[in-house]
């Protein structure tokens, strides 16, 4: 423990000294405040014995400047019997405690291993406040990840459910066939709903890969100018003959072509995921209408695919971007579906900054407009 004492009495200065050093305290000393000061600049100290009556700085006015130099460091002021008043002030101030003079060497000792031992519970009071902040941390980073492991319990247990149901229908088929119990006349039926299963089972398994990959980021692929225009049309004539089939029309409206830096397959993605929903979701004679656009002043592109089809109800809208989530609605226009497109069309948005919003009416129509941010990683 390192002493300052700063006292203008010779008499002090050397008895402090000598009552302190065989106890262990290192100590200095200083004849006044701004010897006191210098010597607190040079090195730390834990307890100053600071006089109050000394000519020149008064003992209060070195008090306030160790005050806001040394907040921590521990202030004893060494009042004379008259001056008890200024001791008061002193504490006021910001000191400690205070001893009376003439003191003996055991006060003075009992003065500062009490303050000793306040300032030791004082930081030991602070040490229990930031563990307990660091507890409150790790308690929240704990629920999180207990909230992230139930989201992937959750979404492995969905994807058993969905996955079970088209193999469970592929075993029966198989083994109605093997059997025997499928007349020759009805076989190329249950080989077809087997096929159609199968086909489910893949598309399923191949989005859930191309989710997971999505998650993982932009990929290792180089970003590359593309032109989103291009890549519209290119999808929108891939869907041709399924639109006609079903006798949708499909309309493009292209107010200019903008290009975008990215993996062009991502934008592929998001045009034909957008699409293909809007063709499964239109009764025949519908209509839908791809549009692109560029807003200059805000920097965004913005395409949209707006359908007359079947709609989506305003309290399910939220909804349709949890993974396998497929409204009552769509099931019964279309079985099968794998309840990911949506999500992946917001994974790719999420990897450009992207966003996507929905207007829709039931038994009318829809239309998802995303915006993409023009200057893109
Ligand atoms: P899927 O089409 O395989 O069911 P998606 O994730 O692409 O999966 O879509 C989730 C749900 O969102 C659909 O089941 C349907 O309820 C709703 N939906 C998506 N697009 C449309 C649309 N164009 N019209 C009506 N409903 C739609």
């Amino acid at each position: 423990m390192r002493i300052l004492v700063v006292d203008d009495e010779l008499g002090i200065r050397e008895g402090c000294k000598r009552a302190l050093t065989p106890h262990g305290f290192d100590v200095e000393v200083a004849e006044n405040g701004p010897t006191g000061l210098h010597k607190l600049g040079e090195k730390s100290f834990d307890i100053l014995l600071l006089d109050a009556m000394m000519p020149g700085m008064s003992g209060l006015e070195m008090l306030r400047q160790v005050r806001q130099l040394y907040p921590d460091l521990i202030c004893i002021i060494i009042t004379g019997y008259a001056t008890v008043e200024l001791a008061v002030q002193a504490m006021r101030e910001g000191a400690n405690d205070f001893v009376a003079k003439p003191f003996t060497p055991g006060l003075l000792l009992e003065v500062m291993n009490r303050e000793l031992d306040h300032q030791r519970l004082k930081r030991e009071v602070q040490r229990v406040k930031i563990l307990e902040e660091e507890i409150r941390g790790l308690t929240r980073v704990k629920a999180e990840m207990e909230k992230l492991a139930a989201i992937e319990s959750r979404f492995m247990l969905t994807m058993v459910h969905v996955l079970r149901a088209p193999v469970a229908v592929l075993q029966n088929s198989v083994q109605l066939i093997k059997k025997g119990y499928v007349p020759p006349e009805e076989l190329p039926q249950v080989l077809e709903r087997t096929d159609l299963r199968a086909g489910e089972l893949l598309a399923i398994l191949d989005d859930i890969l191309l989710l997971s990959r999505l998650k993982e980021g932009l990929g290792s692929k180089p970003a590359e100018p593309v032109p989103l225009a291009e890549v519209l049309e290119a999808v929108r004539s891939s869907f041709q003959e399924e639109a006609l089939g079903r006798q949708v029309t499909i309309l493009t409206e292209v107010a200019d072509c903008p290009v975008l830096l990215g993996n062009p397959d991502h934008f592929r993605l998001l045009w034909s995921q957008l699409l293909s929903n809007a063709i499964q979701y239109t009764p025949q004679g519908g209509r839908i209408t791809l549009s692109l656009k560029t807003n200059s002043h805000e920097r965004q592109v913005q395409g949209t695919v707006s359908d007359t089809g079947i709609g989506i109800a305003t309290g399910e809208i939220p909804r349709i971007f949890e993974v396998f989530y497929r409204s009552d609605a769509a099931k019964s226009i279309k079985e099968t579906g794998t309840g990911l497109g949506l999500p992946i069309i917001q994974q790719i948005l999420s990897l450009y900054g992207g966003t996507i919003e929905i207007d829709s009416t039931p038994g009318e129509g829809s239309s998802f407009r995303f915006t993409l941010p023009q200057f893109t990683p």
